[in-house]
Parts: C-alpha cells; sequence; structure tokens
C-alpha cells in the first residue's frame, strides 16, 4: 500500500521508546521524561497577549501572505542586525516557516536532484535525513565524535562524495551533542561550499540557550555565508513558543527564492496573528530569555554534577537544553533506564549510528525531578 520511500522513514526507535514509557506509565510508575526537547516554561505573557488580541482582529482571519507579512521580514531583520550585526533585506532574505522544521524539511526539494549527497551530521536532528529522502537524494553522514569536539572534519569528507553533493546541513549550538561551533568552523564550511557547490544550511534553533556568558554566532556573520548559505531559525527553544509553529529562513536570496517556490506550492503560510505574537517576541524586552537560560543551567548544573557523581565523564555543556552522556550500549543503557528507574532519556543512535555510546538527557523539567532522577540513578544496579 506504501509508497518505497516510506521504508526509509523509520520513526520505530522513538515509537519503541514511547511505548515502553507506556507499559511503564499503565504500571504506575511515576515517569520524569527527560526525553523530549520541548520547553516546560509556558511562553512569556506578552507574546500570548499579542496572539489574543491579534486573533480577535478579523482582518487576521483570511489567508496570510506565502512568504511572511512585511512587518514580520522586517522585525526579524532588525532582530538579525541587533543579535549578530547581520544584515538582511527584509524583502528578498527573510521568509516566514510553520517552525524552522519546515524549512529543514523542504529545502532539499528546490536543490536535491534524485541520487544527489546531501551531507548531514550523525547524529543529527533526523529531519535533515527525512528532508533528503524526500527530495530522493543520498545521504552522507558526517560523524560527530569526541574526539573532533562533535564538529564534521570536512577534509574526511571523499572528494567525490564532495563534488557529487548539493547541500550541507551544520547545526550549532548542536542537537543532541550539545557542542557550539569553534572558531574558524564557519569559515571552513564557507570555502568548502565554494570549492564544491554546496548549499550551506545552518540550523540555529538553539543560538539563545546558552550559557556561563557564551553568545552563540550565526553562520551568516561569516565572510562569503550570504553568497553560499541560508540560516534556520525559531521561536521555539527561545520563547518557549514550540506549540506555535513559525520560524524563519534568512540568508541568501537566490536560495530563498527556491524554498519559497516550493513552500508556496504546499502551504499557505502562518496565521497573522501567530506572526504578530512573533513580532512582539522579537522586539519586545528579553529579559525572559535570560530568565529561562537562568533556570536551564540550575538545572543542567544539578544534572552534570549528578552524573558525575555516578561516575559519566561529562562536560557541561555551553548551550542547548540536552546533556550528552557517554554509555556502554545506548539501547540497553536507556531502556534499564526506564524500566528500572521510571526515567526516559533518548538513545544516541536515534539520531544517526554516531549516536552510539550515547543518550540525551534533556533538561526540560523541573530541578526537583532532574535530582529525583540522579537518585534513582544512584539506586540502580550496576
Ligand atoms: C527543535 C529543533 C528544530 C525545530 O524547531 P521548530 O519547532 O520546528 O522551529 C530545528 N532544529 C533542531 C536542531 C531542533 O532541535
Amino acid at each position: 500500500m506504501y509508497a518505497s520511500r516510506m521504508k526509509n522513514l523509520l520513526p520505530y526507535l522513538f515509537a519503541r521508546i514511547d511505548e515502553m514509557k507506556a507499559e511503564q506509565q499503565k504500571k504506575g510508575v511515576d515517569i520524569i521524561d527527560l526525553g523530549v526537547g520541548d520547553p516546560d516554561l509556558p511562553t512569556p505573557p506578552h507574546i500570548v497577549d499579542a496572539l489574543c488580541k491579534a486573533a480577535k482582529d478579523p482582518a487576521n482571519h483570511h489567508y496570510p501572505s506565502y512568504l511572511g507579512m512585511p512587518a514580520y521580514r522586517s522585525a526579524v531583520a532588525d532582530w538579525y542586525k541587533t543579535r549578530f550585526g547581520v544584515s538582511l533585506d527584509a524583502g528578498k532574505e527573510v521568509v516566514t516557516l510553520m517552525g524552522s522544521k519546515d524549512g529543514i524539511a523542504h529545502v532539499g526539494e528546490a536543490f536535491v536532484n534524485p541520487g544527489d549527497y546531501v551531507l548531514s551530521p550523525s547524529p543529527g536532528y533526523p529531519v535533515y535525513r527525512t528532508g533528503t529522502l524526500f527530495a530522493e537524494g543520498r545521504v552522507h553522514e558526517m560523524p560527530l565524535t569526541r574526539e573532533n569536539g562533535f564538529v564534521p572534519v570536512l577534509a574526511d569528507i571523499p572528494k567525490k562524495i564532495a563534488k557529487a553533493a548539493k547541500l550541507i546541513y551544520i547545526n550549532y549550538p548542536n542537537n543532541p551533542t550539545a557542542a557550539i561551533a569553534p572558531a574558524g568552523f564557519y569559515s571552513e564550511v564557507v570555502d568548502f561550499a565554494r570549492e564544491n557547490d554546496l548549499v550551506v544550511v545552518s540550523d540555529n534553533a538553539y543560538s539563545e540557550i546558552a550559557y556561563d556568558g557564551y553568545r552563540a554566532p550565526s553562520f551568516l556573520e561569516t565572510r562569503g555565508a550570504m553568497e553560499v548559505g541560508i540560516e534556520m531559525h525559531s521561536f521555539s527553544k527561545t520563547y518557549n513558543m514550540t506549540g506555535w509553529r513559525i520560524g524563519m529562513a534568512v540568508g541568501n536570496a537566490e536560495i530563498l527564492a527556491g524554498l519559497g517556490r516550493v513552500k508556496t506550492n504546499v502551504d499557505s503560510g502562518v496565521f497573522n496573528a501567530v506572526q504578530y505574537a512573533a513580532i512582539a517576541a522579537l522586539s519586545g524586552p528579553q529579559d525572559c530569555v535570560n530568565q529561562a537560560c537562568e533556570i536551564y543551567q540550575e538545572r543542567r548544573d544539578v544534572l552534570v554534577a549528578g552524573l558525575r557523581s555516578l561516575g559519566f565523564a561529562v562536560p557541561a555543556p555551553k548551550a542547548t537544553f540536552y546533556v550528552w552522556v557517554p554509555v556502554n550500549d545506548c539501547m540497553a543503557f536507556a531502556a534499564k533506564l526506564l524500566n528500572e528507574a521510571g526515567i526516559v532519556a533518548t538513545p544516541g543512535v536515534g539520531f544517526g549510528s554516531s549516536g552510539e555510546g550515547y543518550v540525551r538527557f534533556a533538561i526540560t523539567r523541573p530541578v526537583g525531578r532532574i535530582r529525583e532522577a540522579i537518585e534513582r540513578m544512584r539506586r540502580l544496579s550496576p
């Protein structure tokens, strides 16, 4: 019944975790879910108010414009200017997305011919792979290993594959490894993209979730980046707006026109009221973002200290709300956590073959629950 491309879309692993979680819940186990990357904190009230006001205005009840309201795109351009020092033409260099997942999943359709390679980090956000498969491209995994700081070694990509590739995904601050981009990496990416005629898609969903004074850059700050790439960004993590479905793609106008053409043909844009709320988020006070980071930072400190006291060698991440923990067998470890301690963590292999040997903890639960998780782990049999 199903098309053959469906065979390659395997949500099996995550579905299996959900099943195991449901089994435990049925038994009455109090589950501590550190699996999902969905903030537990609410959207700040001034953003919710902006939505409510705009939702009541009948002018907003029609089809929105395909690529986004001019006022929204200007707010995005202004934010990129103040936050990153990157100048964008709101007319041609900003496209509204229904969350960055929308842009990540569809950009391949505009650039990848059947059989073309797409360079994708492993472990990585699963949608890089999904988007490639829908475009009938081939995924070439770039392994992110501890030895290399969880940054792809571009020189390790076979020349033939680099030449036959159309697109490269990069993602810093990184999900799931929580790594940040080292100085100089983005320049290497620009040179590599020029040499091999690649479209660069930088996924910057976590730029605002950072600790210890770290400020994540935009790929577009790099000299030459605007000629080769675009950046996907989102309100989901910054403003606790995962349910709202709004984001933006910014950068090279020609690349964005390709993405825009695909999207014009498959969706009809984002509800204007949600765009007004997003304007309120970008142009309003930003102390809500700092407060969220302080909350995550305390949770990170408790989780990292707890894991270290249990003998795990974990660095304290400088960004994202994940902790990437080395273990022996990630599936066995995640199953043991769930079945013997009622804790959900995500096995690394779910993010690609190079995720084996790790589990990902998301610090999207209150600090008391994280303490409780550590105590439960302390009582686990070896
Ligand atoms: C959460 C996440 C996204 C997508 O978020 P949206 O809600 O679709 O904006 C994109 N990339 C990474 C790496 C993520 O973790």
